[in-house]
């Protein structure tokens, strides 16, 4: 096994093995770019030291190996007196995280090197520039050091010297800085700086692979799903300087513009300093255009390297890069982040410079990336005044008066004011408040915040850890500098930028929703770019995608939005709409009903409002499946609450005037009463205790489909019974309706063809899949009461609870009730869809809960071989894309 990898050996396939930056430097390299030369030590080597507590044996020979190679080349040995080879160690994963080692320019400098260094550049303050660079990056990154300790010195030896910027600092008083940081070395990490270049060079490696293992690190790989046993790379670069004079700088390019595709210059440089200043921000850089006037030769070159970039990774790239004395080097580059409308743009442009194919393209966009392009956004032309950022939690544009508790944000909500619900972090007892308010802001806590979790839960705009922002909940009101927002000011949130703008910012819809409504958007040419980008990458998903994509909804109007977003039928239509407003009573009456006659009559009355119901349902989905639930939550959820009837009997019966529908209502709600309703009294345990109910639904939908048959229509209706848990419930039911269809269809004249099948939300039911799929025609997985009963907890209880607790643990890196739950709700999928079409081949397949819009549940679907998912209207374009996706 090999364990250091010359950059002339790699190239960027070998991710895993040199991690993306190693990967990439190689690929440069052999396309002929001049990348300064080095080597990378793998991420095998990085896992031995990790699980042995030891570097392999082979390393230190290999490392030497590939290090004299490197001198003979630069015909300088490491740290060398007169005329020393200087290299950066660089940490570089597979994927690019966050609490990983940072970068040590200039190893190889010492006491007597830098002398060596001043002469050979003939420049006395660059050499003394760089020591006291490798002195604060080593003492900071790989001995410890407080990096506070060195700032103050940089700033005090600033200050006595009446400068501001370090570049004004000249060779003696950096000489000055570097004794200073020594000591400072010796103080805080109770050793000297090392003198050895290569104990630096190993001590440096070490702390790369060490890195790896930081909370903040192990963190960071739990909540992104990133396995824990992967490693880093460690490159080895030997250095070229952009702190060498005006003729030296040092910049970041991208190929393209990553907010809006378009081709172009774009980056930014630096004169006469080192990799680390720009990113830094410690003096102004300059726009990258300006370096043709700077340095035209060098421009040049980075143009056309670009391009030979671009056509090579076929994707928009960024860039760093080095100018030493005029001459041009490549340290980095990477297939570069973009926003999602640039993903989209970008996608479709490669497809016509011929770069990619219509499968990649969707390769280069995600449904996640849709979703954040149909959320309305503030008009940026309005005028607006910035109040503070934070953390873009949960996306959208929402407007409305400052509140600072959830008392009032309900209150006011009620009264019909938009309220956004300001507070330092939320915590459970804000529930209600966040419910009522537009938005969400919060001036504490991450993207794993509660604020944060909870509202990407219920698709609210959020916007947390707004650090400027003071919230001052006591006197109601928050400050940012000299600015102050009392209760009922209007702020506007941006959960897609993290932006809070003082004021009401105008919200004008998305184009990509006004596009998918048919409604022609009369927006900017930015926008009709986008709109047409949509559109084609759309139509690409659409062409290849096996899985087929139906709507839940309740209602004509949904409906018929859900069929212009591209639904080809209904997944789920629940029924419970159907038995509130004025239909309550009739509901009551139904529960309350002492006989049979009672009861038939209540049924009766229900009926025709049913069946109107369904002939508008059926007709808004002529000729696309529709598939009806029957009834399935607890009754009581159709009485009065419990402590407000009790409250107006016990008054009622101390004036001595209680109502006999009253006392009737209690007593039923106290027998309908459940410690758990969502493992009580519902679903077909409803249908097969309560006489009648069930066939009344059957028949309302039977004679709806009879009667949109008469009228020449093409009802394609399947009757879903909810919460079967074993197959002699259904079969029990299934009699009924077929008896009940039969009637109908006897007396109507007309062939029905309705299918009946089951929901799949039980483990029992995953379970005995095969033997549910003899009484059942369909499957339809409901995977939110399936990932409730798998799991053992109740949805509304826990995501405000524990849940939040559970995702910074990194128990969850998302929660189970938003991506599906592969290895525990999966697997049980994954094993009903087969024992179900082992017993009946051409079962169908289906799922229906709130993971058939999520992306990576898509996919899941896509694998196990459904034949549809169904979801909200809103998510059936990211289901189609994802669709596409899965499929391409
Ligand atoms: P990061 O992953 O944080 O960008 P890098 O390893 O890319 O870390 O390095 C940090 C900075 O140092 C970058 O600006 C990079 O271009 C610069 N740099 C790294 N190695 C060298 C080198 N050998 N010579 C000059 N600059 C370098
Ligand atoms: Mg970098
Ligand atoms: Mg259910």
């Amino acid at each position: 096994q090999k364990f250091v990898y010359d950059f002339t050996e790699g190239n960027k396939d070998l991710k895993d093995l040199l991690g993306g930056k190693g990967a990439n430097l190689a690929e440069m390299t052999n396309l002929g770019l001049p990348v300064p030369p080095g080597f990378t030590i793998t991420t095998e080597a990085c896992k031995v030291y990790l699980d042995s507590g030891d570097e392999p044996a082979e390393l230190r020979g290999e490392v030497s190996a590939h290090l004299e190679a490197l001198e003979k080349r630069m015909g300088k040995n490491l740290g060398q007196a007169d005329d020393p080879l200087l290299v950066s160690v660089r940490s570089g994963a597979k994927f690019s995280m966050p609490g990983m080692m940072d970068t040590v320019l200039n190893i190889g400098l010492s006491d007597a090197s830098v002398v060596g260094l001043a002469a050979q550049a003939g420049d006395e303050r660059f050499a003394w520039d760089s020591y006291r660079r490798l002195i604060q990056m080593f003492g900071k990154t790989v001995l410890g050091v407080d990096g506070d300790l060195f700032e103050e010195a940089l700033e005090a030896a600033k200050e006595a010297k009446g400068v501001t910027v370090d570049v004004d600092l000249d060779a003696a008083d950096l000489k000055k800085l570097v004794q200073q940081f020594k000591e400072i070395v010796t103080r805080d990490a109770g050793r000297d700086f090392p003198q050895d270049p290569r104990e630096q060079m190993d001590l440096a490696i070490n702390a790369v692979f060490d890195s790896w293992n930081t909370d903040r690190a192990k963190l960071y790989r739990r909540q992104e799903r990133i396995p824990g046993d992967l490693g880093t790379a460690v490159n080895v670069c030997s250095m070229v300087f952009g702190n060498l004079g005006p003729d030296s700088g040092t910049g970041v390019a991208f190929t393209r513009d990553p907010a809006s595709g378009h081709q172009g210059v774009y980056g930014d440089y630096l004169q006469n300093a080192q990799g680390e200043d720009v990113v830094a921000g410690i003096r102004n850089t300059v726009a990258l255009a300006e370096l043709e006037s700077i340095d035209k030769a060098s421009y040049d070159q980075l143009m056309k390297i670009m391009e030979t970039l671009e056509t090579h990774y076929k994707d928009l790239c960024d860039i760093e890069f080095t100018i030493e004395r005029g001459q041009l080097w490549m340290l980095q580059t990477r297939v570069g982040k973009r926003t999602a409308g640039a993903a989209f743009r970008i996608a479709t442009q490669l497809v016509d410079q011929g770069l990619i194919d219509e499968a990649e393209a969707l390769q280069r966009v995600n449904g996640a990336q849709l979703a954040q392009l149909m959320f309305p956004r503030f008009d940026h032309g309005a005028a607006s005044v910035l109040l503070g950022r934070g953390i873009a939690a949960s996306p959208g544009a929402a407007v409305g008066k400052a509140v600072f508790d959830s008392y009032t944000a309900v209150k006011w909500s009620r009264s019909g004011e938009k309220v956004i619900l300001i507070r330092r972090e939320t915590n459970p007892d804000d529930l209600d408040g966040m419910i009522a308010a537009e938005g969400i802001l919060t001036s504490r806590g991450g993207k794993t915040s509660h604020a944060a979790v909870v509202a990407r839960g219920m698709g609210k705009t959020c916007v947390c850890g707004a650090e400027e922002i003071e919230v001052d909940t006591k006197r109601r009101r928050l400050t940012v500098g000299d600015t102050v927002v009392e209760e009922g000011d209007l702020v506007s949130v941006d959960g897609s930028t993290g932006k809070v703008y003082l004021g009401e910012v105008p919200v004008v819809p998305s184009p990509v929703v006004e596009y998918f409504e048919g409604r022609v958007h009369a927006g900017a040419d930015d926008a009709d770019e986008l709109v047409a980008a949509v559109h084609r990458i759309m139509s690409y998903a659409d062409g290849v995608r096996r899985l087929r994509v139906r709507a839940n909804a309740d209602n004509a109007e949904d409906a018929s939005r859900a069929r212009r977003f591209g639904a080809q039928g209904i997944g789920l239509c629940r029924t419970e709409h159907m038995f509130l407003g004025e239909r309550r009573e009739m509901v009551e009456k139904l529960i309350l009903a002492d006989t049979d006659d009672e009861r038939d009559a209540a049924l009766a009355a229900l009926l025709p409002l049913q069946k109107a119901d369904f002939i508008e349902l059926f007709e808004s989905m002529d000729g696309l499946p529709v598939t009806v639930r029957l009834l399935d939550p607890p009754l009581h959820e159709f009485l009065p609450d419990i402590t407000e009837l009790s409250v107006r009997v016990a008054l009622a019966e101390s004036r001595k005037d209680a109502n006999e529908n009253d006392l009737r209502l209690l007593q039923a709600v106290h027998k309908l009463h459940e410690q758990n309703p969502m493992l009580g009294l519902r679903g077909v345990r409803l249908g097969l205790v309560i006489p009648g109910l069930f066939a009344m639904q059957v028949r309302a939908i039977a004679e709806a489909a009879a009667q949109r048959k008469n009228a020449k229509g093409d009802p394609r209706v399947e009757i879903m019974i909810p919460l079967v848990g074993t197959v002699q419930e259904l079969e029990i039911v299934r009699e009924e309706a077929d008896h009940v269809i039969a009637e109908v269809e006897a007396a109507t004249g007309t062939e029905l063809r309705l299918s009946i099948g089951t929901m799949i939300e039980l483990p029992r039911a995953a379970l005995t899949a095969g033997q549910i799929a003899e009484a059942a025609e369909f499957f339809s997985f409901g995977t939110n009461d399936l990932t409730q009963t798998v799991w053992g907890f109740s949805r509304d209880d826990v995501e405000a609870s524990f849940f939040t607790a559970y995702l910074e643990k990194g128990i969850f890196g998302v929660s189970p009730f938003e991506t599906i739950d592969k290895d525990g709700v999966g697997a049980l999928v994954r094993s009903a869809v087969e024992a179900g079409r082992a017993t009946r081949p051409d079962l169908k397949l289906g799922i229906c809960g709130e993971h058939g819009g999520d992306p990576e549940s898509v996919h899941f679907f896509h694998e196990v071989g459904l034949d549809y998912v169904s979801c909200s209207p809103f998510r059936i374009p990211v289901a189609r894309l994802e669709a596409g996706r899965a499929a391409a």
